[in-house]
Order: structure tokens, then C-alpha cells, then sequence
């Protein structure tokens, strides 16, 4: 098989040859080095490449038994705040460069445990804080699709790896939407599991409460496959859920049939583009089609969602970003006395928008303040998981946007953070709440970036949520319908 047809292949038909013997997993992994090499110039996805390390894994593999392993030979790319043991993890921050870790993230473990190999760390907004990949201190990621657009974030570099054929399959974290958002303004499925469903153990930690690894992927079939490799409890992150993660294979001709699918009302915060709006038309033609039962419902809080997302995730942040002082990780700029040594080292070594947050973190944790904004917070946040709790007893799945609109340009939010957060409105609700929820590709806008849709599932019900979002994606098919403009270059469209 050529390269090009093997970058073209899902993650899971490229297990399939490898186990099969039909194609060889330094074949496989080789294809994406290429990739990398011809198409990442371009886009800018990649913050380290694992060459000669990766290849060396993928001819190892060359001579083992597949048996089960369901990512057998298949090149996988992490965001680079996963943990590599030994291999660079800067969370796109300059206070964690030189930095590598003494172990592998857990995630990581599961992933090789599985057959596949780690190509590379991905770009991202520094500490995962943003929505365009923009705020990495080290450079510029582009949307394959548009290299004048943003490729989302902050698993930006996840997303348009995937985008450009370069890697089948990738994995990001997301906190507030950062898997899901990139996934859409990408053109690609974004998974993010029930909160506690995958271990964060090795996750460098931005906002604990919310923090969730996930898959990023060019089907619903190749997220599932891989979040059912990396769930599960994990005696290293006392919060992973206990349970076994729901069986995620997909009933091929089940459809939707018998399912309720909750249909928020239009309201005030309500007001995505005209190609989001019809993307979300669409689905609930398909959905009805493919045998769903379209239930209206108030919306649980979207603009309390996004308001009390800030404030608790900064509030976190301050707290897990203190451990970066130059004591003991990456970056240290010497100075007279150890109060200065600090300063000094945290001035420099964050960027403006990761400082922005930790001062926002600080003040609604300080005395006086506690109350009115971080208890507050708090109190929003149990009123939303009840009022989701309420919506989930007579509903199987939540229909929404992904996104209020396709990418934007670049640089075109980064003056004003308040309208950058925004991007997050349909995405934070599920944060909030720590439900499962995936973005699926829907088709394209008027300028030919790709619009997405969104599902929710109750708490630890990822089966209803690939079965509903598998339904989309066959009435969508996105895959073979859109294919990016010329200019993109070779992205990964049929
Ligand atoms: N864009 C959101 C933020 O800046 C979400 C980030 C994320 O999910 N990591 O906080």
C-alpha cells in the first residue's frame, strides 16, 4: 500500500491490515512520519517529533503477535501536556521547557499496552488555557482546512494533526471544551468521557475538577475504540471511576430508534452562525429519520455554565500552577534571594494569558472575595449537574452546537479573552456537569471550514452517546462529502 493510501486510512482499518499481516506497523508508522515531515511545515501541529524512537518501537512490533490489541501499529500523537518518560512534556509553556518527565502518563501505558506508538507531542494553548492553540509560547498552529484560520484549542495541534492525515488518531485534554471545540473548527470527532472515566495520572493538571483526557479521531468508531483503550480505574487518580467503561461497540442498525433526544429552545445566549444552525437542523432530521424521538427541553444554565466554568477553573488553576516556581521543574531564572528567584521565574516563564488566569484564581480564593465568587461558583455548579440530572431522567441524549460558528482568523480574538471564553459557551455546560459529550463533524460552511454538532449523555452512559453520535455521523457523512479547498494542501478529506 502506498503512503498516501495508508495516511488515508481510519485507525481502526490500519489495526486491521497490521494484525493481519497485510501491512507492517513500521509501515504504518513510518507513512505518518512522512506526513509529519512533508505536511507539518505547513501546519505547525507538532511540538517534538519521536522519529527514530518511534520507529524503532513500530519494527519491534514487526516481529510480535497482534493477538487483541485493538491499536496494534497504529501511530497515535499526545498533546504535549500527557507525560513521556523521558521525552519533552512543555504544556506549550516556557516554564516547562528542558522539562521531561521520570514516567509515562497512564494514558500512555494503555496506549502501547494496545500496540500503538507514540509519534509526537502536539501543540496547544500553554497549559491548555484558551481556544485557538494561539497561546502557545513556541509557535503557530494553522487550521488545515484554511492556514488563516485557527485550528481551535486548546488541543489545537491534536486536532489539525488529525485533520492533515498526519496521524490517524491523537489524544487531547479537555477541560472546559478543548477537545471537542478543535475537533469541530477542525472537521474531525472529538470524545471527551464521563469525568473521572479515564485517569488523569501524568495529565499535567490545569482545572482537576474538570480535567479529562480523550481522543481525537477521523470516526466515532476510532474514538470510541480508543477511549475503551485508556478508560478505567486506576489506583494512581482515586477520582478514576471504578466501574467498567460501558461497551462502546456500535449496534450497526440499531440507528436512534427508542431514543430521546433533548432539544434545547432557542434562548438569549442562543446564537450560533447560520451554517452552526443549520448543521443542528440537519441533525434533528437525521435523528428523527434514524428513529429518535426530538424531545423540547430548557437548556440546563448556558450562560451560567460558561460564567461559572471561568471561575472555578481559574480558581484551580491558581492552585495546581503554584508548584512552578523553578525549584523543581524546567525553567529557573537565578536571582539574590529565593522570593526574587520565584517572581522572577514565574514572570518570565508564563505567558500573559496562563498569568491572567492564575491573578483571577487568586483573587475569587482570596478573603473577602471567597464567598461572593468561588462559593457562588460552587453552589452554580451543584444547581447545573441537578438540573442536568432532571433533563437525563426523561432524556437519553442533548443535542447542541459544538461551537457558536466556525474557525475564526487568526488573531482575531486574542485581544480580547472575554470573546475568546465565549467560543466555549456549548462546550463548558458538560464540563460543568462532568458528562460525557462528543462533537461530529456536520459539513461545511459558506468558506468551507467545517461546522460540527454536539451530544451529551447522562453521567457514564458513553455507549448511548457513540450509539447517537455513530447515528449522526452516517447521515452526515462528512468524510466523503467534504473534502478541503486546494489550498489546504493534502488535509485528510476523501
Ligand atoms: N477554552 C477553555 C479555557 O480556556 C477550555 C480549555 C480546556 O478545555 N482545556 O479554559
Amino acid at each position: 500500500m502506498s503512503n498516501t493510501e495508508l495516511q488515508q486510512l481510519s485507525a481502526g482499518r490500519l489495526a486491521a491490515l497490521c494484525r493481519a499481516g497485510e501491512v507492517k506497523p513500521s509501515e504504518a508508522v513510518g507513512s505518518a512520519l512522512d506526513a509529519i515531515e512533508t505536511r507539518d511545515r505547513l501546519v505547525g501541529a507538532f511540538l517534538s517529533v519521536f522519529h527514530d524512537e518511534a520507529l524503532a518501537r513500530a519494527r519491534a512490533l514487526d516481529d510480535e503477535k497482534p493477538a487483541e490489541r485493538p491499536l496494534f501499529g497504529v501511530p497515535v500523537a499526545l498533546k504535549d501536556n500527557i507525560c513521556t518518560r523521558g521525552q519533552p512534556t512543555t504544556c506549550a509553556s516556557r516554564i516547562l521547557g528542558g522539562y521531561r518527565p521520570p514516567y509515562d502518563a497512564t494514558v500512555v501505558r494503555r496506549l502501547r499496552a494496545a500496540g500503538a506508538v507514540i509519534v509526537g507531542k502536539t501543540n496547544m494553548d500553554e497549559f491548555a488555557m484558551g481556544s485557538s492553540t494561539e497561546h502557545s509560547a513556541f509557535q503557530r498552529t494553522v487550521n488545515p482546512w484554511d492556514a488563516e484560520c485557527v485550528p481551535g484549542g486548546s488541543s489545537g495541534g491534536s486536532a489539525a494533526a488529525v485533520a492533515a492525515g498526519m496521524v490517524p488518531l491523537a489524544l487531547g485534554s479537555d477541560t472546559g471544551g478543548s477537545i471537542r471545540q478543535p475537533a469541530a473548527f477542525c472537521g474531525v470527532v472529538g470524545l471527551k468521557g464521563t469525568w473521572g472515566r479515564v485517569s488523569r495520572h501524568g495529565l499535567v493538571a490545569f482545572a482537576s475538577s474538570f480535567d479529562q483526557i480523550g481522543p481525537l479521531a477521523t470516526d466515532v468508531a476510532d474514538c470510541a475504540a480508543a477511549l475503551s483503550v485508556i478508560a478505567g480505574r486506576d489506583g494512581i487518580d482515586s477520582m478514576a471511576l471504578d466501574g467498567p467503561c460501558p461497551d462502546m461497540r456500535m449496534p450497526p442498525a440499531e440507528g436512534l430508534k427508542g431514543l430521546r433526544i433533548a432539544v434545547p429552545r432557542a434562548s438569549e445566549g442562543w446564537a450560533p452562525d447560520p451554517a452552526v444552525s443549520g448543521a443542528i437542523d440537519e441533525a434533528l432530521r437525521l435523528a428523527g429519520r434514524a428513529g429518535g424521538v426530538l424531545v423540547p427541553a430548557e437548556l440546563p444554565a448556558l450562560e451560567l455554565s460558561i460564567a461559572c466554568y471561568y471561575v472555578i477553573a481559574a480558581a484551580e488553576a491558581s492552585s495546581n500552577l503554584a508548584r512552578f516556581d523553578g525549584v523543581r521543574y524546567g525553567l529557573r531564572v537565578p536571582a539574590e534571594s529565593l522570593a526574587a528567584m520565584y517572581s522572577r521565574t514565574r514572570n518570565r516563564g508564563f505567558g500573559a494569558e496562563v498569568k491572567r488566569r492564575i491573578l483571577l484564581g487568586t483573587y475569587v480564593l482570596s478573603a473577602g472575595y471567597y464567598d461572593q465568587y468561588y462559593a457562588v461558583a460552587r453552589a452554580v455548579r451543584e444547581m447545573i449537574r441537578a438540573r442536568f440530572a432532571e433533563l437525563f431522567a426523561d432524556c437519553d441524549l442533548l443535542l447542541l452546537p459544538t461551537a457558536p460558528g466556525p474557525a475564526f482568523r487568526l488573531g482575531e480574538k486574542l485581544d480580547d479573552p472575554v470573546s475568546m471564553y465565549l467560543s466555549d459557551i456549548f462546550t463548558t455546560p458538560a464540563s460543568v456537569a462532568g458528562l460525557p459529550a462528543v462533537s461530529i463533524p456536520a459539513g461545511l460552511s459558506e468558506s468551507g471550514l467545517p461546522v460540527a454538532v454536539q451530544l451529551v449523555a447522562a453521567h457514564g452512559r458513553e455507549d448511548l452517546l457513540v450509539r447517537g453520535a455513530a447515528a449522526l455521523e452516517d447521515g452526515f457523512a462528512f468524510r466523503s462529502r467534504c473534502v478541503p479547498r486546494p489550498a489546504a494542501g493534502e488535509g485528510r478529506g476523501a
